[in-house]
């Protein structure tokens, strides 16, 4: 098929030809204001599913269908003529953040603006000009050949923003319709405009509070000082102990299920151009800190981090007051890698909080309700291979193999609910102002974005089906 693609430039024409009128649809999605944090933008939401239900039928998706998910829905279709070819399903979604403060923006947010080659509007990083690209790869496909190298099912999400809430219930509900071999989402940013990345691993996420009390009142330091136990010094040792001063985690068995890092994705993950001097001076920070023997981008990407949030007890108002705290507290997380669980490291946390507390504390531990998982892509997944020759063909130079050091729990929900790894390939920059007032998007990327999923559909058609999932050798 690949061959045909090379050799049939067809859809190229069709591509150039239809750049207007791409164009002029995602400024129309662009103008509808799907807010999905605020009450008074449901019906826009709403307009904006329809919009995109529209958009996927006129490209030749079919059993396009609204589903409610919670106070807003999604938008599912699919193509499901390519026998003995996988499936892939694609998400998006199509609702955006609340574009105040107003007063910040340039031009109105939802009256898009297109100046030296970019689109400005609320969404147009965030994840409109995105969402279009697999649908007019689709639309292209099939307008120029009549059919689709592989099984395609979109998922477009309504609430992305207020933090998917109701997705993992729909698609539990929603396996069979969504079974697939391997998942696309056009969420997300490419390394810079002449670099291309795949991001292999997010880190999980847990969280946890220590409330720590020495005595029933404040006392007057004047009367105890000396005697007592005061609840700072007390939570400050305490907190010492979780740590060491180089940086290294010292929680009993937080590491037991760590995956070691081997050495090819060390060198993966240092291949990538790492200057500390602009790194520093960026973010005005005077030392790079962090568990020995590892890189900083090791450290902020693929090693688990444990990090005191907040803390406060005691007396913090103007003046001097002599008191010996009674009470002191801290707020903490962990970033984690795979293969840890979020609420095992908790346990290990409380019971090293427990067995550390110093003479005459009392420690409660509170667990607030943070807790994703951490994903990774096996570095052998044959999508891997694909991705990496797409993107090296677009920007003749292959992509970077890095990682995200935050958490995008779709990713292991999706792998948990349809056993198929999600790879996350949008072509956003990090400075286009995603969430932030004059919001953008590279119209070049819009393109190239375009070519990229047209050459991955097909690309993924040799793939042998049930060699990309785990669905169907299980
Ligand atoms: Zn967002």
């Amino acid at each position: 098929m690949s061959k045909d693609l090379a050799s049939d430039t067809r859809w190229e024409g069709f591509l150039d030809a239809n750049q207007p009128r791409y164009l002029a649809e995602l400024v129309e999605l662009l103008r509808i204001p799907s807010v999905s944090a605020a009450g008074v933008h449901v019906g826009d939401v709403r307009r904006a599913a329809e919009w995109v239900s529209h958009r996927a039928t006129k490209a030749g998706i079919e059993n396009v269908a609204i589903f409610p998910t919670g106070e807003h829905c999604c938008v599912y279709g699919d193509w499901l003529h390519a026998p003995g070819k996988p499936t892939i399903l694609i998400y998006a979604h199509f609702d955006v953040q609340p574009p105040d403060p107003l007063e910040l923006w340039t031009s109105p947010p939802f009256e898009p603006v297109v100046k030296d080659g970019c689109i400005f509007a609320r969404g147009a990083a965030d994840m409109k000009a995105n969402l279009l690209l697999a649908l007019i790869a689709a639309e292209t496909l099939l307008a120029t050949r009549g059919s689709l190298p592989v099984n395609v099912k979109f998922l477009f999400e309504g609430q992305e923003e207020i933090g998917s809430r109701d997705l993992g219930p729909f698609v539990s509900a929603q396996r069979e319709r969504l079974a697939c071999d391997m998942i696309l989402t056009s969420d997300g940013i490419q390394w810079a405009v002449d670099q291309p990345a795949m991001w292999m691993a997010v880190k999980g996420a847990c969280a946890f509070q220590v409330d720590l009390e020495t005595a029933a009142m404040d006392l007057h330091s004047g009367l105890f000082g000396g005697a007592v136990p005061n609840a700072v010094h007390a939570l400050v040792e305490l907190l010492s102990t979780l740590r060491n001063r180089e940086g290294r985690i010292l929680v009993d068995g937080f590491f037991d299920e760590v995956a070691p890092l081997s050495g090819e994705a060390r060198r993966e993950i240092n291949a990538i151009p790492f200057d500390a001097e602009e790194y520093k001076e960026e973010i005005v920070v005077d030392a790079l800190v962090g568990e020995p023997g590892y890189s900083t981008y090791e450290r902020a990407w693929a090693r688990p981090t444990l990090e005191v949030n907040g803390i406060w007890g005691g007396y913090q108002g103007d003046g001097v007051k002599t008191v010996i705290p009674a009470k002191a507290h801290a707020k903490i997380t962990c970033r984690l890698v795979a293969n840890q669980d979020p609420e095992a490291v908790v346990d290990r946390l409380e019971a090293h909080i427990m067995r550390h507390r110093p003479a005459g504390a009392r420690v409660a531990v509170v667990r607030p309700a943070l807790s994703a998982r951490p994903y990774q892509i096996p570095s052998n997944h044959p999508g891997v291979k694909v991705v990496a020759e797409v993107l090296t063909e677009l920007y003749n130079r292959a992509p970077y193999f890095a990682r995200v050091g935050g958490s995008l729990p779709i990713t292991d929900m999706f792998l948990q609910e349809l056993k198929a790894y999600t790879f996350m390939i949008g072509f956003g920059q990090s400075d286009e102002r995603a969430h932030s007032p004059n919001e953008f998007f590279r119209l070049a990327d819009f393109e190239r974005g375009q070519a990229f999923y047209v050459r991955l559909l097909d690309r993924l058609s040799q793939v042998p089906e049930g060699s990309l999932g785990l669905r169907k050798t299980r």
